[in-house]
């Protein structure tokens, strides 16, 4: 019988599953959670080997974590590293981060976090929560045994992600890490930087949102077509990501039986540097068809930031690139409202911000008429049909957190 696989952690000596356990796309029924189905589709990969689960209060606006906390119930919790996440969104005084601990250790029914990250922080994120005090908040929970290792979950660009990697002494962060995001976000380079100073990373986002899973363009699938082995979309992705040495567990926001069943089969065997030449130039022919599918051409290389009226300049284009090459348009929407208009980080980063300076075009390695296509941006992802989101959006967030 073949077995779980399991990477180290550098600092702490713990032997995590390389397939963690996302709980935010829990199977749902009537709009919630599905506990039956759910509890047995967590229990039983736990059964399998799996000892990382990961949740946020966000997830499932705010039931993730009540569900988790009592189906690890019957001695499933002693078998489990638990992640879940500090809410930027709803700090505002250092006093609300033990609050909002409290909160959630209460709701897990545990009275410790394993894993704890400041949650989906960026450089004007990072500097508030810093601001307020964070980092003695993490010192002294972990002092007192509330959380035993402390990390952050990343979506801002690589230069703030080693500034926040440099900032103190992380036991893990939490990266978006899949073939097509080699150079947007932290990336390769932030992969490598956090590996080199011992710090563990979990990836998450290996399938893009599901994007690289199920029916690809079919300039892309015809790659695949090619290859002698026959592996599904999803395994592909997974493998690459497994491949890389530098990655701890790779999250799967998991629902569905067979998934679960072949994403196990897939980390047994999928170690690190297992991947041949062919194998990696198969998925080198697959992301140079994605990039022969994008409307613009950027690498997420980020020279051209900062821009003085504080537009995401590679994240507008990457979440545009998205939506022309099969991402979930609906979803994509919601991540362009969250993320850059206000919905979730405190700043719009937006593309309606763009004054057409120009500035930022000059420094592009990729000539890309950056206020031209910025402009198609904002005319694609900014208007109405996103705006009338944005409650749906805000609702995923809540305010408060309640316990
Ligand atoms: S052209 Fe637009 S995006 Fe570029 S630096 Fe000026 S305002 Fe920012
Ligand atoms: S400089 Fe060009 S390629 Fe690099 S992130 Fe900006 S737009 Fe993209």
């Amino acid at each position: 019988m073949t077995m779980m696989q399991y990477r180290t952690v550098p600092k702490n000596g713990d032997k995590l599953s390389a397939l963690g356990f996302g709980a935010m796309r829990l199977p749902t029924r009537r709009m919630s959670i599905d506990e039956e189905r759910a509890t047995k589709q967590i229990r039983s990969a736990i059964d399998a080997g799996v000892n990382y689960i990961d949740t946020a209060v966000p997830y499932h606006g705010g039931e993730s974590e009540r569900f988790l906390g009592r189906c690890l119930q019957d001695g499933y919790r002693q078998k489990v590293k638990l992640a879940t996440k500090l809410p930027p969104q709803n700090v505002n005084t250092r006093e609300d981060m033990d609050r909002i601990l409290g909160i959630q250790l209460k709701k897990l029914k545990t009275d410790h976090i394993d894993y704890y990250l400041l949650h989906g922080i960026e450089g004007s994120q990072w500097k508030r929560l810093h601001d307020l005090g964070v980092l003695d908040f993490l010192d002294t929970a972990k002092a007192d045994g509330r959380i035993r290792n402390a990390g952050f979950s990343f979506h801002g660009d690589r230069k703030a992600f080693k500034e926040i990697i440099d900032a103190y002494d992380w036991t893990f962060c939490q990266i978006q890490y899949n073939y097509l995001d080699e150079t947007n976000q932290a990336g390769t380079e932030g992969l490598q930087y956090a590996a080199s100073k011992n710090v563990a990373v979990m990836v998450m986002e290996p399938l893009r949102g599901g994007m690289l899973a199920g029916k690809l363009p079919a300039a892309v699938q015809q790659v695949y077509d090619k290859s002698p082995l026959k592996r599904s979309p999803a395994e592909w992705a997974l493998r690459w990501v497994w491949n890389h040495p530098e990655v701890t567990v790779v999250l799967s926001g998991m629902n569905d039986e067979n998934h679960i069943a072949e994403n196990i089969r897939v980390c047994q065997t999928a170690f690190p540097n297992a991947m041949s030449d062919a194998e990696l130039a198969t998925i080198a022919d697959v992301v140079a068809a994605y990039r022969g599918l994008v409307p613009v051409g950027c690498t997420g290389c980020a020279y051209c930031m900062p821009c003085p009226f504080g537009v995401n300049i590679p994240m507008c284009f990457s979440m545009y690139n998205d939506y022309h090459i099969g991402a979930n348009r609906i979803l994509t929407r919601g991540m362009y409202g969250a993320m850059l208009m206000g919905g979730v980080m405190p700043a719009r980063a937006d593309a309606s911000l763009c004054k057409q300076c120009g500035k930022c075009a000059k420094a592009c390695p990729q000539h890309i008429a950056i206020p031209d296509e910025l402009a198609k941006v904002n005319r694609t992802l900014g208007g109405l049909r996103t705006k009338i989101l944005m409650p749906v959006v805000r609702m995923m967030f809540p305010k408060e957190v309640k316990e």
